[in-house]
């Protein structure tokens, strides 16, 4: 028997032939050079030696075409769940992006007063928006509302004791567990109430004068239903205010504006956090906010001065790129009208059904126009990142019933990615959770994978 691996053409003619020679005219040696070695390896794995040049020319092309590709890129959400931290929650308003690539591009005045010509302060940035938005007194802002619990807890509740209820000891997407987190901020958790009930004196009992803080996480992501009592915040305030206690609230959402006239009720907005009483208020900038990654602390201008003074806070320390986006972002909602229309997370939970009906059937025709059947079907998207547990939103659905498995596959590994969801045999791409703009895009690439 002959063996097949020793009919493979050696690298060095690979490369010297014409259709690579002009790769490597387009793309950086090493690429070409790694792509004419995997073509060669997978040749050699499926035991088929006997190509044609242009055969090895089209293998080496698309090795090259995977490894040019970033690792991080765009992909289109038809999941229907809006805030999907896995796809990178919040899309930016187009200022926010703007404002990004402008403050990118060259140097700022991040860390430096222009009109004294002395440092400034990277912190003072959003402070005056963010408390003319919400109430409040004072604001800083973090990496991310984990960050900014862990630079709480650590400054106001270090080797102290911190009262939680055991209906809020909850996991929030991504690994936030608030047990965790409180130990390593170096408080000593003490649970209060349980599961699904917890009252004002259980939290009155559990005072003692190394008690610290009272911390209330907002249930994000699931709602206890039933026989259940909790002690809302306002309550919290009271006791707190007995025993001179802050209480800091996990908001988790970071809701700016009511969703209640859109059907999305039950979720405090910021403002209303704070008027609740609590001392801090902690949030999230790219979940309903509609911003980028960020951790938002609103309250307290003496608490807020000790926060700035520890010294993880510098390691928490957002850089220019976010405060740019989401100054940006933050402006949009001095107009509320221009925030629904412009903050694409507002606009999508949004929009009438009617209107993502009129986008779905348009994208179907399209599909349907070059003998693809598509349908469009009721469904149901949800808000994600923690917000509305258990709100479902009226929506539609492209509905791809034939080969829906390999169709999925298909669209997932295409350019742009397209992440749908399978549900009862079929294919559903919902386009709730679809920038308009991406419409266009999302009909060429169905074409792609189902052709
Ligand atoms: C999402 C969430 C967090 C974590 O926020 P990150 O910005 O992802 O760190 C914390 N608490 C609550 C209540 C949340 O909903």
């Amino acid at each position: 028997m002959t063996d097949p691996r020793r009919d493979l053409p050696s690298v060095n003619t690979l490369l010297e032939s014409a259709g690579v020679r002009s790769l490597l005219e387009q793309h950086p040696r090493r690429v070409v050079l790694e792509a004419v070695r995997s073509a060669v390896d997978a040749a050699r794995d499926r035991g088929d030696a006997q190509q044609s040049e242009q055969q090895w020319v089209a293998s080496i092309a698309s090795a090259v075409q995977s490894l040019s590709q970033p690792s991080l890129r765009r992909v289109i959400n038809a999941t229907g769940v809006v805030l999907h931290t896995n796809l990178g929650r919040a899309p930016l308003a187009e200022s926010a992006v703007q404002a990004i690539a402008h403050i990118a591009a060259g140097f700022s005045n991040l860390e430096y007063d222009v009109e004294t010509g002395e440092r400034g302060s990277r912190y003072s940035h959003c402070v005056g928006l963010l408390c003319q938005l919400t109430g409040a007194e004072d604001a800083l802002v973090v990496n991310n509302c984990a960050a900014a619990m862990v630079l709480a807890l650590n400054t106001l509740a270090q080797k102290k004791e911190v009262l939680v209820s055991r209906g809020e000891l909850v996991e929030i997407g991504g690994s936030f567990r608030i047990p965790d987190i409180m130990a390593r901020a170096g408080a000593k958790l003490v649970e209060v109430g349980t599961t699904n009930r917890t009252h004002d004196d259980d939290y009155r009992r559990a005072i003692t004068p190394k008690t610290a803080a009272i911390v209330k996480v907002h249930r994000s992501n699931f709602a206890i239903e039933g026989f259940t009592s909790d002690v809302g915040v306002d309550r919290l305030a009271f006791i707190a205010s007995e025993h001179g206690l802050p209480v800091i609230h996990d908001l988790g959402s970071g809701l700016m504006v009511s969703l209640d006239e859109y059907g999305l009720t039950g979720e405090p907005t910021a403002g209303m956090a704070l008027e609740s009483g609590a001392s801090l208020v902690l949030m999230s900038g790219d979940k309903l906010l509609g911003g980028p990654q960020a951790g938002i602390i609103l309250g307290a201008a003496d608490l807020m001065a000790k926060l700035r003074k520890n010294p993880l806070a510098r390691a928490m320390r957002v850089d220019k790129l976010t405060i740019s986006a989401l100054e940006a972002t933050l402006r949009l909602y001095l107009e509320p009208g221009r925030a629904f229309k412009e903050i694409p997370v507002l606009a999508m939970l949004t929009a009438p059904v009617t209107e993502i009906e009129l986008r779905a059937e348009s994208v179907a025709a399209k599909l349907r126009a070059v003998g693809i059947e598509a349908k469009v079907q009721e469904s149901s998207a949800s808000v994600g990142g923690g917000a509305f547990p258990t709100a479902a939103i009226r929506s539609r659905a492209i509905v791809l019933s034939r080969n829906p498995e390999e169709t999925e596959k298909k669209l997932r590994l295409g350019e742009p990615a397209v992440i749908g969801r399978i549900s009862d045999g079929t294919l559903l791409l919902d386009l709730r959770s679809v920038l308009p703009s991406e419409d266009d895009l999302l009909a060429h690439a169905v074409r792609k994978a189902t052709q």
